[in-house]
């Protein structure tokens, strides 16, 4: 399909949020308050207005808790097989409804509808992931003893906040909803302000699939209001955040009255390191795909490069070429490998780093400048800092955006702690093919997630979460169960122990 052929068909899903004032959904109906506050919800490609959005309120987030509260005794104890196939057809629904989820998000958060197609599909494969698991959730160890029996269960903790950020929201908000709602939680979702539509469409799939009201409630909103209420609130067991470091300790202290469980993946400043032995041009297409894919706004981007003298001359002269011919665009251009970033605050603060490049004495060795030549959109074409050091700002804090920080090392233990040299610890990937270095590496970098010889491969049993400042916990298969379920353990005697006695 042409740019012209989406733009039409994006016309068409976006028409009604145009039209009518997105609000909440709770306890199984959409919901707009009287008199409540809106706010424009823009659009990246060139800040126009999509349609108004209510800022929820506390009361708004209390309806919704209270919502989540009645429902949760009914959907903790529908058998798992019932619950797998009412999240299965959730997914069946996804699918049929995938173009116009990769569309509207594309236009809600300007990533290009190349990687979109991909988010839809994604996000029913998590759910049918979840929901085939949903029967055994609950399954635990036995564990004998002489004289006694122990065994274990896993029961869900309760209603649960998930709270989304703005990069991939779709993809994201049923990578956490999904295992929520399999293990028998009911779920409060407040979306990211700057990318609201999507989960107002994973609401009315939610509706359409027949999960029952009040299991699955969404509350639009600011953060620091709605989200916050949240976390505050006492029928919420658990809060999961996808979100900034910032937020994290936000959260910690909002949900400490409350003692509530948390789970927290966070921002990165991830090292991607090549060694002079590595497969050059699998390690070069990797290093472009993974700054420079999804505009740069994901998480595990590996937004530091590590690249060793040997080959650095040659290596940084063919990713300076690669760097420059990548095609910035409308999300919804099929050719488009960089959209616009998600608003004009965000733009403005990944551009604010060129300045202080060149202040710290970087070199800018492609872009280093917004692409005001397409439109009034939020566009910045792809850059690489050049000659960089990891003392730098550049090098130090998370920039979000299409930007790559590059810099030389001479050995394994140079590589190695510049590397560890950062506040965050989620991913790192290495191209290399000395196996021992692998292993060595592989034990002392400080990441949640490595990769060897690899981009961003993804398994949904495995564990996905960051070390250090880069978050809490863990994700996927069993590991997200641990997090919405609490763990308990009987105990059974065999009457065969003396029990003590006092005071016979
Ligand atoms: P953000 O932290 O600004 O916002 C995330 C969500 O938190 C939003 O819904 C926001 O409204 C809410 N929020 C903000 N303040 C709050 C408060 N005081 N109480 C409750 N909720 C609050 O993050 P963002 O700018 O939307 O997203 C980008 C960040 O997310 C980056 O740092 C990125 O690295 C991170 N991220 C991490 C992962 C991961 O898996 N580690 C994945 C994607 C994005």
């Amino acid at each position: 399909m042409s740019l012209d052929d989406n733009l039409k068909a994006a016309r068409g899903y976006l028409a009604r949020f145009a039209e009518n004032t997105t609000g909440h959904f709770i306890g199984g109906a959409f919901h707009l308050p009287e008199a409540a506050d809106t706010f424009d919800n823009l659009t990246p490609v060139d800040n126009t207005s999509l349609g108004r959005v209510v800022a929820g309120t506390a009361a708004d987030v209390d309806a919704a808790c209270a919502a989540a509260q009645a429902a949760f005794a009914d959907w903790r104890d529908m058998p798992g097989a019932a619950r797998k196939k009412l999240l299965n057809h959730f997914a069946d629904r996804v699918v049929a409804r995938a173009d116009e989820i990769a569309m509207v998000e594309s236009m809600d958060c300007g990533q290009p509808i190349r990687f979109m197609r991909q988010a839809a599909v994604r996000g029913a494969e998590n759910f049918r992931f979840f929901a085939d698991k949903a029967p055994e959730a609950g399954n635990g160890l036995a564990l004998y003893q002489d004289a006694h029996t122990n065994y274990t269960m896993r029961v869900p903790v309760g209603p649960v906040g998930i709270i989304t950020p703005w990069n991939t929201p779709f993809m994201l908000a049923t990578w956490k909803i999904a295992p929520a709602l399999a293990a028998g939680c009911t779920v409060v979702h407040k979306p990211a302000e700057l990318s609201p539509l999507s989960a107002m469409l994973l609401a009315e799939i939610a509706d359409e699939a027949g999960i029952p009201p009040g299991v699955w409630n969404t509350v639009n909103g600011m953060g620091e209001v709605a989200g916050r209420r949240l976390t505050e609130h006492p029928a919420i067991r658990a809060v999961a955040l996808v979100g900034e470091s910032a937020t994290g300790s936000h959260i910690m202290r909002q949900a400490a009255d409350t003692l509530k469980r948390v789970h927290f993946e966070l921002g990165g400043k991830n090292p991607v390191v090549v060694f002079d032995d590595a497969d050059f041009d699998r390690a070069l297409d990797a290093v472009v795909f993974m700054i420079y894919s999804l505009n740069g706004q994901r998480c595990t981007s590996s937004s530091r490069l590590l690249v060793q003298s040997g080959i650095a001359a040659r290596f940084m002269q063919a990713l300076e070429e690669r760097v420059a011919n990548i095609r910035v665009g409308h999300p919804l251009d099929p050719a488009t490998e960089v959209g616009p970033l998600v608003s004009r605050d965000h733009c403005d603060k990944v551009t604010s780093y060129f300045d202080v490049a060149r202040a710290d004495g970087a070199r800018i060795a492609v872009g280093g400048a917004r692409r005001d030549d397409l439109g009034d959109g939020n566009y910045v074409a792809p850059t690489l800092f050049a000659d960089a050091t990891n003392q730098m700002r550049i090098a130090r804090e998370e920039i979000f955006g299409p930007v790559l920080t590059a810099m030389r090392f001479e050995t394994e233990a140079e590589a190695l702690a510049l590397a560890n040299d950062t506040p965050y610890g989620l991913a790192g990937y290495v191209w290399t093919k000395d196996v021992g270095r692998t292993m060595r590496l592989a034990r002392s970098m400080d990441a949640g997630m490595l990769w060897f010889n690899s981009e961003n491969n993804r398994n949904l049993p495995s564990p996905f979460g960051g070390m250090k400042a880069s978050g809490i916990g863990r994700d996927g298969g069993d590991y997200s169960f641990d997090f919405y379920m609490e763990t308990k353990n009987v105990c059974i005697a065999h009457d065969a122990h003396n029990v003590p006695v006092l005071g016979r």
